[in-house]
């Protein structure tokens, strides 16, 4: 039987996205020479690695094949206990929350930042395998032992994923959870009265401003801004410590642009900001998938306690010592002693304010 000759055109699809089309000819020269068993449910660190683009590079410019049928996802439930493969699926929502592992007997609600991953296939439109060259298992083996597994929420937590892919993903009747994830909200301090003083266009303008400079800092930090919300922004980060960066680099960056715009006293740019870590779950509302649960909550409440210039940050983020030692160079911190109205039983809070030490 003779294969048909590859399509690599299809690619050139990817280039009517701006994103992606620098990135076409290196992945149309990629699937052009690789091997077969490097096309076939290949962990997307493999290809980031193969084609030395960072990881958000690659899980964009593979959200953009996925839209296009380029490229098609595998997600993989592993047992937690042994490691084997619990259940697999082209769609998140074909696989149950609950899980018994037939070889060692585990039972359990599998998580989209543990159990679950993701891998990714080219799809045969592009470029056919013989029967004989679809086994890779040994191959998939050496990959993950080195680079470890992509956990789903990696790719799920993109901007860019959750857009595109979001409402495919996940049937809006469904949910999955998230064991752990750092949820901020950040908020302009006045901005109501920011707009009355120098009118909706202006006072736009510099909240745009302000927009572009927290993507900037959480989109360096490997986090993800989840959404926008009036004059605010929703965001997430896997590590409590990229997460406090990532905010205190958007503080410092909000400060340089109340300089540049030459904003001095009440016209300042204040930012408040509030930071939680928990658990939490994922579903689609809107054709998107988005964050919900007592976390998201939380973080939304600390926003409010925060007086401008400033983080509320849980406790739940200094356990760890590193994170500790980070926060405690990033600035003063003072213990808030306050109780959330609703929820049934009290956190400790910390009040942050970046660079107040230097000052
Ligand atoms: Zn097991």
């Amino acid at each position: 039987m003779r294969l048909p000759a590859p399509d690599l055109q299809r690619l050139d699809r990817l280039k009517k996205y701006p994103l992606a089309a620098k990135h076409a000819p290196a992945l149309r020269d990629f699937v052009a020479r690789a091997q077969p068993y490097e096309l076939r449910r290949v962990n997307p660190l493999y290809l980031a690695e193969r084609l030395r683009w960072s990881r958000n590079e690659t899980l964009d410019v593979l959200t953009y094949a996925v839209a296009e049928d380029l490229w098609r996802l595998h997600w993989e439930a592993y047992c937690p206990a042994c490691g084997g493969l619990l259940q697999e699926s082209g769609n998140l929502g074909d696989l149950h929350h609950h899980q018994v592992c037939r070889v060692c007997g585990w039972e359990g609600e599998i998580a989209l930042d543990r159990e679950l991953a993701v891998e990714a296939s080219l799809s045969e439109d592009v470029r056919r395998f013989p029967p004989e060259e679809r086994d890779n298992a040994a191959f998939r083996q050496t990959v993950q032992s080195r680079l470890g597994r992509l956990p789903a929420l990696a790719l799920v937590n993109r901007p860019l994923f959750r857009e595109l892919l979001g409402a495919q993903t996940l049937p809006p009747n469904q949910s999955l959870g998230v064991e752990r994830l750092v949820v901020f909200f950040s908020d302009l301090k006045s901005s109501t009265a920011l707009y009355e003083r120098l009118g909706d266009a202006q006072a736009y303008q510099l909240v745009r401003a302000h927009f572009d400079v927290i993507f900037q800092a959480v989109e360096a930090e490997g986090g993800a801004a989840v959404k926008t919300i009036g004059d605010g922004v929703m965001g997430t980060f896997f590590e409590p410590q990229a997460a406090m960066r990532g905010i205190a680099a958007a503080l410092r960056g909000l400060e340089a642009v109340n300089q540049r715009h030459d904003l001095h006293g009440e016209n300042r740019l204040r930012l408040k900001v509030g930071v939680h870590m928990g658990a939490c779950i994922v579903v689609t509302l809107n054709h998107r998938l988005d964050y919900f649960g007592t976390t998201v909550n939380v973080a939304a409440r600390l926003s409010d306690l925060s007086g401008g210039d400033e983080v509320v940050l849980s406790e739940t983020l200094l356990t760890d010592p590193a994170t500790r030692q980070l926060v405690a160079s990033l600035g003063e911190t003072r213990p808030l002693h306050t109780t959330l109205r609703g929820l049934s039983r009290p956190i400790s809070t910390h009040r942050l304010r970046v660079g107040e030490k230097d000052r």
